[in-house]
C-alpha cells in the first residue's frame, strides 16, 4: 500500500514537471501503524495519513505546488475539530525522543549514501581513528546504557569482560529473534535503519578484538533479512566492512543466520547454539557468553535496540546519554504499543516516561470511551500493572517493583471488557507451546498451571486453584533453567496481585 502511494505521488510529480525540486524517499516504518499510509512533507514537517494513491494528486498541486496543506488528510485529535498539520505538534510524536529511532523518519533504508549524509559511520570513525579499545569500552560504560534485550544488564560491564577475557578469536552477535506477541521494534530498526545496528557491532569488535559479527534474525522477518543483506554488501562496497577499515589495519565483517522462529531462541545461549548450527536450546549459565559463547569463545551479544544506540553514544558522548533518562536508567526505551489502545504502533520515550503519558498522551487512550484497565509491558514474561500504578515511570526498577518487567518492550494495553484470567491464560499458553522442553519445572509445571487457568476460565475452578497457582509459579520461577521459564509466571502471579477477584469471581459462580 506505501509503495502504490509513492509510485503516485511520484507520477503526479512528474506529470505536474515538479519531480526535480522534491525528493520522495520511501522510509523505514514512522511509528503510526494504524494511521498508516502516512506521509511528511519536509521541511514543514506535515503529516498525512490514511493515504490512499488518489490523495497523491492532492498533495502534490495543493501543497508541494500551491503551499497550501490539504486539510482534510491532517490528522485530527479524536472529538477536536481543527486538525494538527506538524508532525512535532502531534502528541505522538511530540514527546517522543528519538535515538535508537533517529533516522527511521528520513531516510532511505536502502541508501547508505542517506544513512552516512545523517552522521553514520562517524561513531565508527571516531572509534577507529581517535579512541583506543578501552576508551571505547569506558564510554559505553559510563553512557549507563543497559541491555535493551529485557534482562537491562549494563552493556559496557558485558563489553569489559569480553575484552579481558582470554579465548581467541572473539565474537560480536546481534540478537535479532524478536518473538514477544505484539512486539515489532526490532524489525523496524532492522528494516528502517539496517547500518545502525552494523555501525553499532563493528564498534564492538574495535572494542573487545572481535572480527567477525553474526546478526541472528528471524525467518518471519523476509523485508529485514532483505534490508540487512544489502546494508551489508553496501557496507562492504564502503570499505566499512572487510579488511583493513579507514586505513586502520582493523578488520571486520558480519554474516546473517536465520532463525526458524523458536521463541526460546531469544535466550541467549539458546541463540548461540543455533548460530553455531546446533538446536536451539539453553544451557545453564556461568559460564557466560561474554567469557564462553559462539563456538566456545568470548561473545559480546546484545539486541538490536541496543546495538542502535551504540552509534549514537559514541558520536555524541557518554555524558549526553546518561543525561537522558532516570538515575539506573540511561537513554531512551522504544515500545510496540498494541491492544486496546487508540494510537497503536512504534514510540520512543526517554526512560522516565510515565506509563499515563504512555497511554494517554501519546497512546491517545481507550477507544471507544471505554475505561483504562491494565497495561502488560514485558510481552509474555511481563506483569500486567493496573490503573492505580500509571504514575509509574518507565524504567527497569519501578517496573520490576510492580512485579512486571522492561522486557523488550512490548506494552500491550487492555480495557475494561478484558478478562484478566483469560489474558494470563493466554500468555501462559504462549509459553507452554514455546517452551523447549529441556528441564522439568517449565515444560511440565507451565503445562500444569495451564490447566489450572483452563479450568477456572470454563467455570470449573475448585478452591485452593489460586494458591496452587502461586506455589506452581513460585516453583518454576526459581527452579526453570532459562529465563523463559523463569519470567513464564509473571503475568499469571501480577494478575492474581493486582486482580484477584477476578479470579475469585470466576471460581465462586462455578463452584
Ligand atoms: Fe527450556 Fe523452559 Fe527450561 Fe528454558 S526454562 S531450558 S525454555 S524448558
Amino acid at each position: 500500500k506505501c509503495a502504490e502511494v509513492v509510485d503516485a505521488i511520484r507520477e503526479a510529480l512528474k506529470k505536474h514537471n515538479f519531480s526535480d525540486h522534491v525528493k520522495v524517499v520511501l522510509t523505514g516504518c514512522m511509528g503510526p501503524c494504524d494511521m498508516g499510509p502516512v506521509a511528511v512533507v519536509f521541511p514543514d514537517a506535515v503529516f498525512y495519513r490514511r493515504l490512499k494513491p488518489k490523495d497523491a494528486e492532492a498533495i502534490v498541486l495543493e501543497h508541494i505546488i500551491g503551499g497550501q496543506p490539504v486539510t482534510r488528510l491532517l490528522y485530527r485529535v479524536p472529538g477536536e475539530k481543527d486538525p494538527v498539520p506538524s508532525m512535532y505538534d502531534i502528541e505522538l510524536f511530540k514527546k517522543q525522543e528519538r535515538i535508537v529511532l533517529r533516522n527511521t523518519l528520513y531516510i532511505d533504508p536502502l541508501s547508505i549514501e542517506e544513512y552516512i549524509g545523517r552522521d553514520g559511520y562517524a561513531a565508527l570513525a571516531k572509534a577507529l581513528t581517535r579512541m583506543r579499545p578501552g576508551e571505547v569500552v569506558e564510554e559505553i560504560k559510563r553512557s549507563g546504557l543497559r541491555g535493551r534485550g529485557g534482562a537491562g544488564f549494563s552493556t559496557g560491564m558485558k563489553w569489559s569482560f569480553s575484552a579481558a577475557a582470554a579465548g581467541t578469536p572473539k565474537y560480536v552477535v546481534c540478537n535479532g529473534d524478536e518473538g514477544d506477541p505484539g512486539a515489532f521494534m526490532d524489525r523496524s530498526v532492522l528494516e528502517g535503519d539496517p547500518h545502525s545496528v552494523i555501525e553499532g557491532m563493528a564498534i564492538c569488535g574495535r572494542a573487545i578484538g572481535a572480527e567477525q559479527g553474526y546478526v541472528y534474525v528471524r525467518a518471519e522477518y523476509p523485508l529485514a533479512i532483505e534490508r540487512l543483506e544489502h546494508a551489508i554488501r553496501k557496507a562492504r562496497e564502503f570499505g566499512l566492512l572487510g579488511k583493513d577499515i579507514f586505513g586502520t589495519g582493523f578488520n571486520f565483517d558480519i554474516e546473517i543466520r536465520i532463525g526458524a522462529g523458536a521463541f526460546v531462541c531469544g535466550e541467549e545461549t539458546a541463540l548461540l547454539a543455533s548460530v553455531e548450527g546446533r538446536r536451539g536450546e539453553p544451557r545453564p549459565r556461568p559460564p557466560f557468553p561474554a567469557i564462553e559463547g559462539v563456538f566456545g569463545k568470548p561473545t559480546v551479544i546484545n539486541n538490536v535496540e541496543t546495538w542502535a544506540n551504540i552509534p549514537a553514544i559514541i558520536f555524541k558522548g557518554a555524558d549526553w546519554f546518561a543525561s537522558i533518562g532516570t538515575p539506573k536508567s540511561k537513554g531512551t526505551k522504544v515500545f510496540a504499543l498494541a491492544g486496546k489502545i487508540t494510537n497503536t504502533g512504534i514510540v520512543e520515550v526517554p526512560m522516565g516516561t510515565t506509563l499515563r503519558e504512555m497511554v494517554f498522551d501519546i497512546g491517545g487512550g481507550i477507544p471507544k470511551k471505554k475505561e483504562f484497565k491494565a497495561v502488560q509491558t514485558g510481552g509474555p514474561s511481563g506483569g500486567c500493572i493496573p490503573a492505580r500504578h500509571l504514575d509509574t515511570p518507565i524504567d527497569y526498577d519501578s517496573l520490576g517493583a510492580l512485579g512486571a518487567i522492561m522486557g523488550s518492550g512490548g506494552m500491550i494495553v487492555m480495557d475494561q471488557d478484558t478478562c484478566m484470567v483469560d489474558i494470563a491464560k493466554f500468555f501462559l499458553e504462549f509459553c507452554v507451546d514455546e517452551s523447549c522442553g529441556k528441564c522439568s519445572p517449565c515444560r511440565i509445571g507451565t503445562k500444569r498451571m495451564h490447566e489450572i487457568l483452563e479450568r477456572i476460565s470454563t467455570g470449573h475452578g475448585r478452591e485452593g486453584d489460586i494458591e496452587l497457582l502461586v506455589e506452581l509459579a513460585t516453583t518454576i520461577k526459581t527452579t526453570a533453567l532459562c529465563g523463559l521459564g523463569q519470567t513464564a509466571p509473571n503475568p499469571v502471579l501480577s494478575t492474581i496481585r493486582y486482580f484477584r477477584d477476578e479470579y475469585e469471581q470466576h471460581i465462586r459462580d462455578h463452584v
